[in-house]
């Protein structure tokens, strides 16, 4: 029998717990089913599931045709556990639970309003109500008329304050007799926060392992070695200005020549240098240099992003405001086809500096080309 295809995409939804409590109802009879020679297909989709979080690729329906396609998760899910008790660190669990997240939170962009309120309601115990037709909307106030749901403020609770930005805290919210109006994709990634949060927190005792599933094991702890270097956070140091990407050394070259930097332009590039890890100081006497500098003001600037933790912008960010020199053709560095995010750049290009690396094409062969130019 096939499952349905819902609860190949959230498997946290009842239906998917209890179609796959039906087929093994403990970590041992998991184990077992997995270890039956004609089961390979599982374990196979669970590597990949498992390598696609590792690499930050997109995570992929099983294309299995029976119902035992629902414990692809489960098996993915189980080799991330024995991975994080061998190597005492939860950081795995933590990359799987950011990528199936990534993967639900696709899923229901494009989901229909009746499983929205079923999953909600049913699996996660949550109380939303639709806000009405876009009609019925328009007759309320212009504030309100954006938000397609309303959920109860203790649900709301459950997840967003795990959500940094500024919006999320409920003192910024419309609150209604204990209701906040979110929109579409709030309540999307609410509830793919509150799967995220869910496998988090979840620790799974696992027994030693038959020797298919312990190799698997063995290719993720040697991937997450492999990938660690570039994982780990990164130290600034004197030489780490030839790891900026173009666009930040762009931007930080302009600012020691003393030419203009748009507002955004300091911005981006205050919350980058302090996010590898740049002193105050320092960035003052970058931030001197320019024609209009306030010692007091750019005090405060580095102060207010370091308190409120600001993300430096992404890469299509930087292409929307005209500051990613490699999207305005003006140079031109291979590595920006294989990142979408500055610090990723940084990370690499610091970790290749180190080691001495100068031939890219490794690029290539290891990574997902994730821009064109
Ligand atoms: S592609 Fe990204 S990292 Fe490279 S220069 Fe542009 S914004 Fe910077």
């Amino acid at each position: 029998m096939a499952v349905s295809l819902e609860q190949l995409k959230y498997p946290f939804s009842v239906e998917a717990r209890s179609t796959a409590q039906k087929l093994a109802r403990d970590v041992g009879s998991l184990i077992k089913i997995l270890n039956e020679p004609g089961n390979d297909d599982l374990i196979d989709e669970a590597e990949e599931r498992v390598f696609s979080a590792i690499s930050q690729e997109e995570i992929k329906l099983p294309e299995i045709d029976r119902e035992e396609a629902v414990l692809v998760y489960q098996a993915a899910r189980l080799l991330v556990e024995k991975v994080c008790l061998n190597l005492n660190s939860p950081g795995l669990r933590r990359i799987q639970a950011e990528a199936e997240s990534k993967a639900v939170n696709r899923h229901l962009s494009s989901e229909r309003d009746r499983v929205i309120r079923s999953l909600c309601k049913e699996s996660l115990g949550w109380q939303i109500e639709s806000t009405g037709t876009s009609v019925e909307r328009s007759r309320l106030p212009l504030s309100l008329r954006s938000f397609e749901y309303r959920i109860r403020f203790e649900d709301f609770l459950e997840v967003a304050p795990s959500f940094r930005d500024a919006r999320w805290k409920l003192i910024n919210r419309h609150l209604d007799a204990g209701w906040v109006p979110v929109r579409k994709s709030e309540l999307y990634r609410l509830m793919s926060g509150k799967f995220k949060n869910l496998i988090v927190q979840s620790e799974i005792r696992v027994p030693t392992l038959p020797m298919r599933l312990t190799e698997a094991v063995q290719r993720f702890e040697s991937e997450m070695e492999t990938r660690k270097k570039e994982w780990e956070p990164v130290e600034y140091t004197s030489d780490s200005v030839t790891a900026f990407p173009p666009c930040i050394a762009q931007l930080h070259e302009d600012s020691i020549n003393q030419k203009n930097v748009s507002h955004f332009g300091r911005f981006a590039m205050a919350a980058f240098l302090l996010k590898v890890g740049m002193g105050k100081d320092e960035m003052m006497r970058i931030f001197r240099a320019a024609p209009d500098f306030v010692q007091s003001l750019a005090s405060y600037q580095i102060d207010h992003i370091k308190g409120k933790e600001y993300e430096p912008p992404k890469c299509k960010t930087m292409q929307d405001r005209s500051l990613c020199p490699v999207y305005l053709r003006t140079t031109f560095d291979p590595l920006c086809m294989y990142v979408e995010h500055p610090v990723q750049f940084y990370k690499t290009r610091t970790w290749e500096n180190s080691k001495g690396i100068t031939d890219h094409s490794w690029y290539a062969r290891k990574r997902r080309k994730r821009q064109s130019f």
